[in-house]
């Protein structure tokens, strides 16, 4: 009896699924509180993004690790299952995910919608392992808002019903980065230097967006320690810009950036370009960076 009832119940429900299916001409699920619009993004940035516009109707995976540097951590297998079972992909673009196409070829998931956060910006030139250009582009604030509204856009194609909540989240962000921006310009405006040495070249955007300059990096491509001649090279500009601080990055060995510092009598700072546990979030972030810039060019 139990039996029947089920097996009766199964079709109902097959039935129900079928018709629904042939409707909408699509097999993907309908977004449910339980599940949310499953969502991958590639950095802890761009995945804070997502959950700021997301809010409660999304469930957010970051493919690249926050303690990885992203310019040489692949996905592993076990995270393409993600990808596979993902309504929206985010990805910063500028050839940041090198693996990417990889990745979605892999994947094979026809409901897949892709968003590059980066498309569309003016792009700073790259170094020679980097043909496509700098791919920092979030560390700009200004560019980050531009990539808040491509997520909340893709979002509201791949989940129409919660449109309202995706306006609303989005614009409730966008105030706090254009808060964020205004605090950095103020800074800014009372620093008594412009340059700085950085660990590698995750600050062009916001160097150019600021007013400010990246004199040198101590990474030139990444992955590749500076050589001894690199480094004397980055002494001398040190001295020369008179650096009362070096960059390090947490992320990284800080044992070339001690080595300037100890040379030119300066100290060592660390910039995080990607986030700060437990949150990772993007505005607490970049304030923390911002009073580690203002400590060396105040
Ligand atoms: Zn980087």
């Amino acid at each position: 009896m139990v039996m029947r009832f089920r097996a009766r119940y199964n079709l109902v429900l097959l039935c129900a699924l079928a018709s629904w299916m042939a409707a909408c001409g699509r097999t993907r699920e309908p977004v449910t509180p339980a599940s949310g619009l499953r969502v991958v993004a590639s950095i802890p940035p761009i995945a804070d993004f997502a959950r700021q516009v997301g809010g409660d109707r999304v469930q957010v995976e970051t493919l690249v690790p926050a303690g990885a540097s992203p310019h040489t951590y692949e996905p592993t297998p076990a995270q393409l299952r993600a990808v596979v079972l993902a309504r929206v992909l985010v990805l910063n673009g500028v050839g940041l995910e090198f693996w990417a196409d990889k990745v979605i070829s892999s994947a094979d998931n026809a409901d897949l919608a892709i968003v590059t956060v980066s498309d569309g910006m003016k792009i700073i030139a790259g170094d020679a392992d980097e043909p496509g250009g700098n791919p920092h582009t979030w560390l700009n604030p200004v560019n980050a808002m531009l990539q808040v509204e491509k997520i909340r856009d893709v979002f509201i194609q791949a989940d129409p019903g919660g449109a309202g909540a995706y306006r609303a989240n989005a614009e409730k962000y966008l105030e706090q980065l254009r808060v964020l921006d205004g605090e950095i310009r103020a800074e800014v405006a009372g620093f008594s230097s412009r340059q700085f040495i950085a660990f590698h070249s995750a600050w062009s955007y916001f160097a150019g967006e600021y007013g400010l300059e990246e004199a040198a990096v101590i990474e030139r491509s990444p992955g590749r320690d500076a050589s001894p001649s690199e480094i004397a090279e980055i002494i001398m500009k040190a001295r020369e810009i008179k650096a009362r601080a070096i960059f390090a990055e947490p992320q990284f060995s800080a044992r070339a950036a001690e080595t300037i510092a100890d040379e030119c009598g300066a100290r060592v700072l660390f910039l995080n370009p990607l986030g700060i546990p437990p949150d990772y979030r993007y505005v607490d972030l970049m304030r923390y960076n911002m009073s580690q810039i203002a400590e060396a060019l105040r």
